[in-house]
């Protein structure tokens, strides 16, 4: 199907042999099947970047190379517009946004720097793949090189919401940015929503068919592929019994396992509070349960990390001084990262697992506890309605995370669950983690990426697909219209798109 090289572009590439981790396995096997190229960030600064890739040792049937970051470019470009800036846009927290020019200013050299090199090694029948916020401008660089190949997107975090795009001074950019790609990928269905609304609310945008946006002179289709884990390798790796107990909770105490990078968006201080609800209305002789979470740090340099360290800390000081006991500590916060051989045994003793984030692209910690459980005596997995995981794990118990009662009532609840129940919700959710895993997602982007006959990058082929919508909306009695006027629900009030009443509005 696909006649030239995958080229992919992350901000990180793996180095160590052998790969390790869902995704990183699974593009691994995706390029050394079709051969290829992967590029990255270096894992050491420069003081002068080099204009040209750097090659990478790897004997795998593909290339892999990196691109040079001065230490300031890694400020501005990665901790400072990635990560100070579209990461907390991407989760709701433009309150935290930290707008600074320099930061723009390196993000977008960044970017350009790394086009102009992937326009010299990119053949006119490759397919460029790019991962993530760290790049999502590159598109854009490459069309003004000139190069016309199929590019892709794939968004891990959620798209914003266009409300909070405003909040961003280079908004009319961003639309640019995105409108240039051919594909964009994202993890749910209510990321497509997002991202078709934001478009149908600017005076140049408009949806086409289901899923197919028109932006100026650009034609792009936006596509949800919830990503997935390697199950089979998490089921085994939690199969493997640790020689001692690794936890060493009171006997008669069960185990709740909480599992988050360091980061506001995971919701961890909501999820104590939601703790300390239960533990508050824990009658003293009830069975006791700990919870451990484990939270490796990260981005430890940017302010709204080393604040949320210390909330952390001062909220489990106080539940386990008020709730502890002599021979029991409710909560074990561990802030430090635990290897997949640890964590995967883990999943498999807890009873229950929190997964509470605020906002999350998908979650795959989710994903993991679920493989991970032992099918004759599943833990129960608790939920939040804001991860992306929560669109495809209904038989979680899906919780609000924002309210502590109901993440009490939901900790009570699974602890309390009757073995076929856990059973029966387990066998559901396993499904999911199978029917989403990891290798099928690589393929389906890829597949998505290459198959279009016509491409729909530029804007000669509009008049095909309009006709193709027209015979497409015959075909299936205007279902695909239907569908497409009850994603734009959440724009209340406003008329469909391309209307007067719309364009008045803008
Ligand atoms: N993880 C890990 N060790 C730890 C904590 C987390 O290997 O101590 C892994 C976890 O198994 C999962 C990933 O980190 O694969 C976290 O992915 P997720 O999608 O849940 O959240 P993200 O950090 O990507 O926002």
């Amino acid at each position: 199907m696909m006649a030239g090289r995958l080229i992919v572009l992350s901000n990180r590439i793996p180095t160590g042999e052998p790969p390790s981790g869902g995704l990183v396995v699974a593009l691994h096997e995706l390029l050394a099947e079709r051969g290829g190229l992967w590029v990255g960030a270096a894992s050491l600064f420069t003081e002068t970047p080099s204009e040209t890739f750097q090659p990478v040792e790897c004997d795998e049937g593909y290339e892999k190379a990196t691109f040079d970051l001065t230490e300031g470019e890694h400020a501005n470009f990665y901790l400072g517009y990635a990560n100070s800036v579209l990461w907390p846009l991407c989760h709701h927290r433009t309150d935290l946004l930290k707008v600074e020019r320099c930061y723009i200013e390196g993000y977008l050299a960044v970017n350009a720097r790394v086009a102009r090199m992937l326009a010299k090694v990119a053949g006119p029948e490759d397919q460029i793949w790019i991962h993530d916020y760290h790049f999502l401008p590159i598109a854009r660089e490459l069309r003004r090189l000139g190069v016309t190949v199929r590019l892709g997107l794939f968004l891990h975090i959620p798209f914003p919401a266009s409300c909070d795009i405003a909040a961003l001074t280079e908004r009319e950019e961003f639309h640019h940015w995105v409108a240039a790609f051919d594909l964009v990928g994202v993890q749910t269905e209510a990321d497509v929503a997002r991202c078709l609304e934001t478009y149908r609310g600017h005076p140049s945008g408009e949806l086409l068919f289901d899923g197919c946006v028109k932006f100026k002179d650009r034609v792009f289709d936006v596509r949800s592929f919830p990503i997935g884990i390697d199950g089979k390798a998490f089921a085994a790796a939690a199969e493997e019994t640790p020689s001692h107990d690794p936890v060493r909770i009171p006997a008669d105490a069960r185990l709740v396992l909480g599992v988050d990078r360091l980061d506001y968006s995971k919701g961890i201080p909501h999820r104590f509070r939601g703790f300390g609800a239960w533990l508050d209305r824990r009658i003293s002789d009830a069975p006791r349960a700990t919870l451990i979470q484990i939270t490796p740090p990260s981005r430890k340099t940017v302010p709204a990390y080393q604040e949320i360290t210390r909330e952390l800390e001062a909220l489990v000081g106080h539940l386990n001084g008020r709730y502890g006991e002599l021979d029991w500590t409710p909560i074990r916060l561990i802030e430090r990262s635990l290897p997949r051989e640890t964590l995967a045994p883990l999943y498999r003793l807890a009873s229950l697992a929190l997964v509470t984030p605020l906002a999350d692209g998908m979650n795959l910690v989710a994903k993991e506890f679920v493989a991970a459980q032992d099918p004759e005596d599943p833990g129960v997995l608790v939920l939040s309605r804001a991860a992306g995981a929560a669109e495809q794990m209904t038989e979680a118990l899906i919780v609000n995370p924002h309210d502590a009662e109901e993440v009490a009532d939901a900790i009570e609840r699974g602890l309390s669950m009757p073995l076929e129940e856990r059973k029966a919700r387990h066998t559901a959710l396993m499904e999911v983690v199978d029917t989403t895993d990891i290798f099928a997602w690589g393929s389906r982007f890829t597949d998505c990426l290459s198959a279009p006959g016509a491409k729909p990058g530029v804007a000669e082929p509009l008049q095909f697909l309009r006709e193709l919508r027209s015979q497409y909306e015959q075909s299936l009695g205007n279902k695909m219209t239907e569908r497409a006027a009850s994603r734009q629900k959440p724009n209340f009030g406003k008329a469909p798109p391309g209307t007067a009443r719309q364009k008045e509005q803008q």
